[in-house]
Parts: structure tokens; sequence; C-alpha cells
């Protein structure tokens, strides 16, 4: 089914984002749809991670997507819209309290489930009667779906499992000869994916956390949003219906295994280092993703940590900076010869839920240390 495709990486020049015109007039923004409007498969930058593209309303396009991630048949895909118009053909109904998430968060970062439209065809879903919504915040994304004039089914464009894609050469690591093209717009702002909130039921539910924090969420809707029991207790071990297929596949998987710490400084930081001790004596290459005050703590006590692979994720101060990150240490990590690796976790208020939800998966749910 997926074959073997060349695929061309178009570099978008710096600057070109500035002005919407030229970006829609751009050779690369018209070759692109060109191939997206014939059935065609194109990674592109959005402000949260590189997605994969092909037209949300052709069920042959999109069976290309699922071919070329590797991507379980029941884990639907978001459609991308570039303006509130583009809504009705996908969205049967809108209640009151999606149209004024959408209002306030849109472009953005925040994915609405909603009752679907005949248009979308089953494969985008799943196989579900609900479909799932955003209006990315990047030039580049907006002008792709404008210019090809059809919604856009876009996962991130990784290989199923494997971290998200925040730079163009991450796509390319994963999907060189399965894709057709890739668009290079440099790395991706917030770095890791998008809040999707259940919009079907009485009050919004949500099923994963993102780039929009449920403090937000709580703020713009005047209440208390609920986060969806598979995100509290593993979603395999849960009673009832899967609400959000996604999240019941182990995800973001660096290639050896990983545990997450949990807990506060100074005990989070001890901890991470008497399991590194450990590892090391017992002849295992460690790696390590930790916040910068990591590394000033090892600094401070002249600790020995020459043998030990460090990716530095930024401050526990700037959760933002952390976000953007992770993805991209994870790859590193995989990238040297590390055959264990240990992460440090950050407290789960604003982005910290989505970063310690991704972590959580990256160690494949193996997790010590005091939460609290
Ligand atoms: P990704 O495309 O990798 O960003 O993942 C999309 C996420 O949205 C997955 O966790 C899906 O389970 C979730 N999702 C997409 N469509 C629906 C839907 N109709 N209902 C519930 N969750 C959805
Ligand atoms: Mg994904």
């Amino acid at each position: 089914m997926s074959g073997t495709r060349e695929t061309r990486i178009w570099k978008l020049p710096p600057g070109l984002s500035g002005s919407k015109e030229s970006l829609r007039n751009s050779a690369e923004i018209l070759g692109a749809a060109e191939v997206l409007q014939r059935g065609g498969l194109v990674a592109f930058p959005t402000e949260t991670v590189y997605g994969l593209g092909a037209n949300g309303l052709d069920a042959h396009a999109v069976a290309g997507i699922f071919a070329a991630k590797g991507r379980p048949a029941d884990n639907p895909l978001i459609l991308h819209i570039a303006t509130l118009a583009d809504l009705d053909q996908v969205v049967a109904r809108l209640p009151a309290q999606a149209a004024h998430l959408a209002h306030i968060f849109w472009p953005g970062p925040l994915t609405l489930v909603l009752p679907k439209t005949e248009n979308v065809p089953m494969i985008t879903t799943g196989g579900l009667g609900t479909v799932a919504v955003r209006m990315p915040d990047h030039p580049v994304a907006l002008a792709l779906i404008e210019v090809t004039g059809v919604p856009l089914a876009a996962p991130s464009a990784n290989t199923s499992g494997r971290p998200s894609p925040t730079e163009a050469a991450h796509v390319a690591a994963d999907l060189l000869g399965k894709i057709d093209i890739i668009l290079d717009g440099g790395s991706t702002g917030i770095g890791v994916e998008s809040t999707v909130v259940d919009c079907t039921g009485a009050s919004p539910v949500i099923l994963r956390p993102g780039g929009v924090s449920k403090e937000a969420l709580e703020q713009a809707i005047g209440g208390t949003v609920e986060v969806a029991p598979h995100l509290i207790a593993a979603e395999e071990f849960s009673e009832g219906p899967v609400r959000s297929p996604g999240m019941k596949y182990n995800h973001y998987a660096p290639k050896a295994p990983a545990l997450l710490v949990e807990g506060q400084p100074p005990d989070i930081f001890e901890q991470l280092t008497s399991l590194a001790v450990e590892l090391q004596a017992e002849g295992e290459i460690v790696g390590l993703m930790v916040s910068q005050e990591m590394v000033r703590y090892w600094q401070e006590r002249a600790i020995d940590t020459g043998k030990w692979q460090i990716m530095c994720m930024g401050s526990r101060r700037n959760l933002e900076e952390i976000a953007a990150n992770i993805y991209r240490g994870l790859r590193d990590l995989d990238n040297t010869n590390a055959t264990r690796i240990l992460l440090e976790g950050v407290p789960t208020s604003g982005l910290g839920l989505a970063i310690m939800n991704r972590l959580t998966k990256a160690a494949g749910h193996r997790v010590v240390g005091d939460g609290n």
C-alpha cells in the first residue's frame, strides 16, 4: 500500500512566513498543495510539532498516512482547518461551549472532538462517529490548508511510537522514501501536541493534555474541566470504552528502556544521581534527560558525569522551554550509545501535565519517586 516514494525536501526561504500573500504564492506552497490535491502526502510545520498531511476527506489519501506512519487503524486523525467557515463541512453540530473555546483558542494548540458530517470518511476518524478538528497557529500550515482548499488530516509526522518531530530532520529520519514532500519551516515552537477536548457531552473533557493547559481551559469556561480517567490510570487497565483511542498506545519511546523519576528538588536530584551511579556500576551506558538545575547540582558537587550521555531540556522554572525540547532530547539520546535512559519529571501544573504525560509514555509507564 505505502510503496516507495521519492521524498522532496523543500526549505521555505526565511522571512517568507512574514507575509501571508507571498507565502500563498510561493512555489513551495503551490507545489505542495497540488500534490495534496492529487492525494499525496506532505509533511509541514505547525506550532506544536510537524504534521503529516493528506486530504482528510479522501479515504485513499488518508490510507497513505496510516501506511507511511505504520499507525494502527483505530487511532483517529485530527483534521486541520484554516478558517471557522471550514468547520461546516466536517462538523454536524457545534455546541455553544465548543464554539466559545474555538473563538478563544483558535488558531492554536486546541483540538475539539465533535459530531462528524458524512463528508468525513470513517478511515479518518478510526471508525468513530466523531471528528477531531483544530486550526493550527502557523503561517505555513494555514497557507497550505487554504491553498489546498480542503481540511488536512495531519497526525505527527513520525513513525508510529517514535518521539514526535519538532524539526524537518526528524521527519526525514523517520519518513524518507515514504512520503512525497517535507516542507522545512524550521523548528516548531511549542514542541508538544495539541490538547484534545471532547465536546460531545454536557461539559468538556480533556482526552489528551497538550499545548493549551487545563488551567487556561478552566479560565475560559469559568468552571472546572474534567480530565479523562485514562490520563490518571493507564488506559490499558481501565474499564469501559476507549474515548481517545490514540492514548492507549505506547508513544514517544526512545529505543533504550527509560525510567521516569518524579519528585521535587533536592530529592529528585539525589535519586537521579544515585540511579545513574548504580546503573553505571552495573555496566550500563546511562543516558539522562534532565533540567539545567540538575546539571548545576552535579557541577556544584563535582560529581563525575563524564561517562553519562546528558541532554539538557531547559530550566524547571520554564516549562515552555522544557516542552519545546523533550522530543529532540529523546531523539538525541537515541543517537547515542545509551543502553538505559533516566528522565527527570516536572510538576504537573500548566504545560507540565502534557510534559509528564509524554514522559510517562516514553518510559513505558515505568515511574519511580515521589510525585508530590
Ligand atoms: P496525533 O494525530 O498523533 O496528534 O493524535 C491524535 C490524537 O487525537 C489521538 O490521541 C487520538 O486518539 C485523538 N483523537 C482523534 N480523533 C478523535 C476522536 N474522534 N475522538 C477521540 N479522540 C480523537
Ligand atoms: Mg502522534
